[in-house]
């Protein structure tokens, strides 16, 4: 276990002491000591930060700049969270659900985003990015509902609050069509509007349409057109008989995409045997389509027609990435109708996918770890991601001393940093034992 005692950041306002003349590395604004950078556990580190970068790796910085002691603790380059709704977040009090099934679900938020402001939209994305903020996310792909009925009214929400929270997250909005696109005039109009006002990239949402085939050849003509990536919703159920996944995968072949497109969920993977997994898992890495798993939702409307036994309908990200496809864990829903729970936390939702999928061995947890930061961070192409000399100094301390332990205690991050900034801390939790333990046991020991 790490060393006892609490992280105290240090404030990154303070530079070299006055009358220090001697420095014997380069003047630095911040230092971490003695720390665990994710992937390579084994050693102890200093990392030395200046004007937001990482700009020195070593066993031992000799610097008079602020230093926070990490004893030991292990330290990630922050979550990515791939997949996420900020829009619809938080609604769970203004929803009547009686089935859960995914078919109520869209029908629920549908009604429900009739009365969605723009103002209450940010409050509510707001609470839900916060959180995720403290949770150690420092990357945030968050998709967001357009079509006739809200309008652009999320959209607009939610870059006030990617523009408002710059300084704690990195927060890439995907535009789509939750609702269908084929199937719904106007819509297509709002996501060319979209995309002209900013959008980082566009997804689709096959299975809600009449028409899913021309519904994905309509995205990915969009993303041809704006020169973005592509996030679809795919796949959403337990009946491996047909995929929309051979369309998406030979579109993307089509256009030479290979690496810029993702589908979330890709339930239908957890019901298919193993020889069939491999191959479709092959497919998808030749082709450059990467895989969002999104635990939390699909273990809470998959399997509704099941009384009893009821199938878990999560795929199996940590085998998909042995065949080389690019993988990630994320959210997806908080507290709504499609996931009433949810605390923002990646490592909870790592761990959550660990014990449903059965994954135990230290490898095995270390690559759900891996899950929630390194390869996100790939599937989302963020080529400066990583605790490496010249990134961004986005620095994450856990309270633990490896990945595998994070994912399997549930270790809770107790401070962050975005780009050379303390961004949030966390008090470790105090044992709060009596002066005199014998008179306790005494009375309390029976
Ligand atoms: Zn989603």
């Amino acid at each position: 276990m790490c060393g006892a005692g609490s992280i105290t950041p240090a404030h990154s306002s303070g530079s070299v002491k006055a009358g220090i003349t001697v420095v014997l590395t380069m003047p630095l604004d911040f230092v971490f000591r003695q720390a665990r950078v994710a992937g390579q556990e084994d050693v102890l580190v200093d990392i030395g930060v200046r004007d937001g970068r990482i700009v020195e790796i070593s066993a031992e910085i000799v610097t008079e700049a602020p230093a926070t002691p990490v004893d030991g603790r292990l330290v990630a380059p922050g979550f990515v969270d791939t997949h996420i709704h900020l829009d619809k977040s938080c609604i769970m009090d203004r929803c009547r659900c009686e089935l859960g099934t995914l078919q109520e679900a869209i029908a629920t938020v549908a009604a429900a985003k009739r009365a969605f402001t723009e103002e209450d939209v940010y409050v509510r994305a707001q609470r839900t990015l916060e959180r995720a903020i403290l949770r150690g996310t420092t990357h945030m792909r968050t998709h967001v509902e357009v079509d006739p009925r809200i309008g652009l009214k999320s959209f607009t929400a939610i870059r006030r609050l990617k523009r408002d929270y710059a300084w704690a997250i990195d927060l890439e909005i995907c535009v789509f069509p939750q609702e269908g696109l084929t199937n719904d005039p106007g819509t297509e109009a709002l996501l060319v509007a979209a995309c002209e006002a900013g959008a980082d990239l566009i997804g689709g949402c096959p299975y809600t349409d009449t028409d899913p085939h021309a519904h994905i050849a309509r995205i990915f003509a969009l993303a041809r057109r704006y020169d973005v990536d592509i996030d679809f919703h795919l796949d959403f159920d337990i009946d491996p008989s047909w995929m929309h996944l051979d369309e998406v995968c030979r579109q993307t072949e089509l256009h030479r995409l290979g690496g810029r497109v993702a589908i979330g969920h890709a339930t239908k993977l957890s019901a298919v045997d193993p020889d069939t997994l491999k191959a479709i898992a092959c497919r998808l890495a030749d082709c450059g389509v990467a895989v969002t798993v999104l635990p939390a939702t699909d273990l809470f409307l998959m399997g509704r027609q099941h009384s009893h036994n009821i199938p878990r309908g999560v795929a199996p990200a940590h085998r998909l990435l042995r065949h080389g496809v690019t993988c990630s864990l994320a959210t997806n829903n908080v507290l709504n109708p499609f996931t009433p729970f949810g605390d923002c936390s990646l490592v909870r939702i790592a761990n959550l996918y660990a014990n449903t999928i059965q994954a135990g061995t230290p490898d095995e947890l270390a690559a759900c770890f891996d899950l929630v930061t390194v390869l996100p961070a790939r599937l989302m192409n963020l080529d400066d991601y990583g605790i490496a000399v010249g990134n961004p100094a986005d620095i994450v301390v856990l309270d633990c001393a490896n990945r595998s332990a994070a994912v399997a205690e549930l270790s809770q991050p107790v401070l962050g940093m975005k780009r050379g900034r303390i961004s949030f801390s966390r008090a470790l939790p105090v044992l709060h034992r009596p002066d005199n333990l014998a008179a306790a046991k005494s009375a309390y020991g029976r």
